[in-house]
């Protein structure tokens, strides 16, 4: 099995976590995966969180009794 590492050519750990990064002109964090040791970004997290939540009301509204 394949194991993914940092690109980082002087880092190449193998443990990532995920972190939030501010950028220039925005008011919320973007939610990224993010090398545990050296905080190279591999990638940006989707923000399912507002998507739950409509999901959520349309969800109490169908099972409410009519
Ligand atoms: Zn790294």
């Amino acid at each position: 099995m394949a194991y993914p590492k940092c690109p980082h050519p002087k880092c190449e750990a193998r443990f990532f976590e995920v972190g939030e990064v501010l950028p220039d002109g925005r008011q919320d964090p973007v939610q990224v995966l993010q090398c545990s040791r050296c905080g190279a970004v591999l990638g940006v997290l989707e923000n399912l969180a507002p998507v739950q939540r409509e999901l959520a009301i349309l969800r109490s509204l169908l099972e409410k009794p009519q």
